[in-house]
């Protein structure tokens, strides 16, 4: 009994930011760092799904800020609104993230889309560990959560952009861990295999794929939002506190059921 209720607790006393939090694993991160107890800015370009998201949660620690993550004006006004409205920032999860267009061929892809994956889901992820840093090196201590994929480690999963640019995150993540180590900020990546959000589904229907060809998870179950946000939560909160640089890598086992993959 004393156990549950102290786990309602993890996140009690700490302020986050989520990016893409209007839907799929960010919309269930938001969901649990809430009722961990975290106060929660919600940061995504997109208004009103976003919005709802805020309404489902306490309106009296929650709050919704349109942000573009390729724009570092974006993410300063994102952390400046965070500080002045809750007084710090302890955690940052960079979840946003797009797959880009599917074609597997490389002589079909655009470069324009290519620049486009790489602008949101590795620029904006840059951004997003530099902003956060600024407001958490004077205090001396936070937790930055990056969002790679098993597309982090192997390659033929998704699109040739996507998998460059979650490749570059867990890189990021690793350098980010040794630069601010050193002021007591913990930066971790969160690598989930696929998860049947809206955004994934619709992306494996464009390859040719259902979802059912995807689940090879323990037990044959498909990840969920919840299972990816339930990592985050872990590496946010004070019980991964010596933790740092590392990759989580949440995918049931796919990558060691295919050791030749990774
Ligand atoms: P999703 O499409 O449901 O959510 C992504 C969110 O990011 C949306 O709310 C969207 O509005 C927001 N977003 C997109 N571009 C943005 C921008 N420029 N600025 C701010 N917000 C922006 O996707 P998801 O499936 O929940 O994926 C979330 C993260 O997890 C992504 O980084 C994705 O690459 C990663 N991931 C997903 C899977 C999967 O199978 N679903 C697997 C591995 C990794």
């Amino acid at each position: 009994m004393v156990t549950r209720i102290i786990i309602y607790f993890r996140l009690e006393g700490k302020v986050a930011v989520i990016t893409g939090a209007a839907s799929g694993i960010g919309e269930a991160a938001a969901k649990l760092f809430s009722k961990y107890g975290a106060k929660l800015v919600i940061a995504d370009i997109q208004n009103d799904l976003a919005q709802k998201v805020c309404r489902d949660l306490d309106p009296s620690s929650t709050t919704f800020v349109q942000c573009d993550v390729t724009k570092e004006e974006d993410l300063e006004n994102v952390v400046d609104i965070v500080v002045s409205k809750y007084g710090k920032l302890d955690i940052m999860y960079n979840n946003a993230g797009i797959m880009g267009a599917v074609k597997s061929n490389i002589l079909d892809n655009e470069k324009s889309d290519f620049e486009k994956v790489i602008s949101i889901n590795l620029v904006g992820t840059f951004l997003g560990i530099k902003q956060a840093a600024r407001v958490m090196i004077p205090r001396g201590e936070g937790s930055i959560i990056t969002t790679g994929s098993v597309s982090s480690l192997i390659g033929g999963v998704c699109t040739h952009a996507y998998t460059s640019s979650k490749h570059g995150v867990l890189g990021l993540t690793r350098n980010a861990a040794v630069d601010l180590g050193r002021y007591g900020i913990r930066v971790n990546c969160v690598s989930p295999y696929a998860v049947l959000t809206a955004s994934a589904i619709d992306t494996l229907k464009k390859m040719g794929k259902e979802g059912s060809d995807v689940y090879s998870t323990l037990k044959g179950a498909a990840l969920t939002p919840n299972d990816v946000a339930e990592t985050a939560v872990f590496l946010a909160s004070d019980e991964s506190k010596y933790v740092s640089g590392q990759n989580f890598i949440v995918d049931g086992g796919f990558t060691i059921e295919n050791p030749g993959l990774s």
